[in-house]
Order: structure tokens, then sequence, then C-alpha cells
């Protein structure tokens, strides 16, 4: 942390931002220039506030200058973190990996379906929801254990690695034998309690942005996860809220950057949820891929326009499948392939 002083800073003032930062446990570099007094803070406390310094009298400026998240920032793992799956598929590598499949699992048929159209396309993943978190009540809720048993069942016959999202704490048992990744939905992003008891568990997990959440905030509730003992969290840009209507939401590229750069966990793109629009969701795919990102998580359903949830942001396979093919072009344009 640095302090920097006001010019009329008082010694007194000086001595008091001193003793205090010591007792966090800083070691404390004094610089007194010609017109103010600074002091460089060295060690790394983890927990405090630099807003407490920022309003402590006689304090012209302080900042923070190391991340407040330990196991996620990149420093912990400078090589980065590669999660490897029962079926030989990598996360994190060279290899950007693609999971595909509809918003909801709605029947047998149609996951069935889905898993067979993902699969010819290259996905090495089918996603599904079980248990979905409506904005409506009276929307489509999933549906629960028999979707998560349909989902083991094309896994199994396929090969596809599976995932799904856990909404609350009861449900991470439940899903346990059925699923490949815990998927943590934007809305649930800061659910601190089920993020603690993901830590727990061994099995990876796939943590969305909260629809208003900061870079920083989203790194913090993977240092949830993490801190448990979970190290096998992947990051998942989906796009925020922002002033604009035109798109469901703001598909933030730029995050991916930052977060490869801030972190060493692998860093996902939801262009599905991240734009809204079926018509746009290609682009974004490409954008994401190019921007570096090691995966992607994209909707795709053998009827959209049928689907129980999310139709409108949802692929006809056949676009999935182009798709696929331009991603590979993508994908080495900028050094890596896709598995
Ligand atoms: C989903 O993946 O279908 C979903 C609900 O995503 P999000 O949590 O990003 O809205
Ligand atoms: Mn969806």
């Amino acid at each position: 942390m640095i302090v920097a002083m006001q010019e009329r800073a008082t010694e007194e003032q000086i001595q008091h931002i001193t003793e205090r930062m010591m007792e966090l446990g800083f070691k404390v570099h004094r610089t007194t220039g010609a017109v103010q007094t600074i002091l460089a803070g060295v060690g790394t406390p983890i927990v405090f506030d630099v807003k407490d310094f920022q309003v402590m009298d006689g304090v012209a400026e302080a900042y923070r200058i190391s991340s407040p998240y330990k196991l996620a920032g990149r420093g912990f793992r400078p090589e980065g973190t590669v999660i490897t799956f029962k079926n030989g598929v990598t996360v994190g590598n060279s290899e950007a990996v693609v999971m595909a499949g509809p918003c909801s699992v709605e029947n047998r048929e149609q996951i069935f379906t889905a898993a067979e159209q993902v699969k010819a396309a290259g996905a090495k993943f089918l996603r599904g929801g079980a248990f979905k978190p409506r904005s409506s009540p009276y929307s489509f809720q999933g549906l629960g254990l028999e979707g998560l048993k349909l989902l083991r069942e094309v896994g199994d016959a396929t090969g596809l690695l599976i995932i799904s999202e856990v909404m609350e704490i009861s449900q991470i048992e439940l899903m346990m034998p059925y699923v490949d990744v815990f998927q943590v939905g934007a809305r649930n992003m800061q659910n601190f309690n089920l993020l603690r008891e993901l830590g727990l568990v061994r099995k990876p997990v796939l943590l969305k942005r909260g629809i208003a959440a900061t870079i920083e905030e989203l790194l913090l509730s993977a240092e949830y996860i993490l801190s448990g003992g979970n190290y096998e969290v992947m990051l998942c840009e989906r796009g925020i809220r922002t002033f604009e209507t035109y798109t469901r939401n703001t598909m933030d590229i730029s995050a991916i950057p930052v977060l490869k750069k801030l972190s060493h966990l692998p860093v996902l793109g939801d262009p599905s949820h991240g734009v809204g629009l079926r018509d746009k969701v290609p682009a974004m795919a490409r954008a994401a891929i190019a921007a570096g990102a090691d995966g992607l998580l994209i909707e795709v359903h053998p009827n959209p326009e049928k689907a129980f949830s999310d139709g409108a942001q949802t692929l006809f396979p056949e676009q999935f499948t182009k798709l696929m093919q331009e991603l590979r072009l993508i994908a080495s344009a900028v050094g890596r392939s896709i598995a």
C-alpha cells in the first residue's frame, strides 16, 4: 500500500498512519520529499480496507498495490491452471474447448438430439440446465433430478462431459453423480454460502460473472471456492448489465485478457448470454476466442424456436457447425486450436 500524505500533514499524523500500517503487518518505508511524505507499506496483509486510510487526517491519497485475492491471482500459479477431465479433455492449455447444448434439458429426445449435434460439430461438453434460475416464477423451472439423469445417460452414451447449473447447497450432493462440472450462474456469483460449499467438493466449478459484478468481485468469488481447497475453477464472462438496451447484456470481451493477466484460472466466454440475440452470437464467440478465451459456453438447440428457455439467443445446429469451423481458423490465427 502507498500512502501519500498531504503537503501540510503534521508529524503526529504521519506517525499515526505509520503505526496503523505497522499494526496491520506492513513494513513501512518513509520518504520525505521537498513537499510531501510518502509511506510505502510492504508486506501482504490480506484483510485491510484502503478506504480506511483514504479518510484519515493528513492523507492525500492511498492506494492498494497488492491484490485482495491470493489464491486466484496469477502469482499463485504463474504457469496457469490446467484442468484435466476423465476422458483426457483439458481446459486451460493451448486447446480451447467448446461446451454446447440447450439452455434447459426439456425431454429425452431433445437432449439426445442436441448432444449428437454438438458432438458431431466438435463440442467436448454438453451443457443443459436441470435447475433453472428464471427471472419469472411462472417460467419453466427445469426438470430437476429427471433432467440430471437424462444428462448423465446422454453423457455416458456419447462421451460428452456434462456441465449443469447448481443453484443451492442442497443440490450439490444430489448433482454429484450426474455432472462433471458444476456451473454457478450469474445470479449466484455472490452466494457466498454456496461458493464455500463448492470449495469443499472435488469437482470442477465454472463460475459465471454476476450481472453487475466487477472483475475484482468475480475473482474474490473464485477465491471463496479456492480457499476451501477446490482449485479447479473456471471463470466465465457472460455479459454484464449496462445502459445499452439493444442487446440483452453487454459482452465484456475485454474481461477475457484482463482475467487472463490477473488470474491463473482458465477463462471462458459465453456469447449466448453475452448478447442474447442469435444472429450476434457467432461474432461474439469468434471475438472471445480471438481475445484469448480458453473455451466457450454456447446455447444450441435442435429447434431453438421451440426452446423452453433462451430460444432467441440459441443457435440452430447448422449455425453451430459453421461457427465451429470458423472458430478453428480464428484459434489457429492466435496460436491455439479447438480441442
Ligand atoms: C445459463 O447458462 O443458462 C444461465 C442461466 O446463465 P447465466 O447464469 O449466465 O444467466
Ligand atoms: Mn440460458
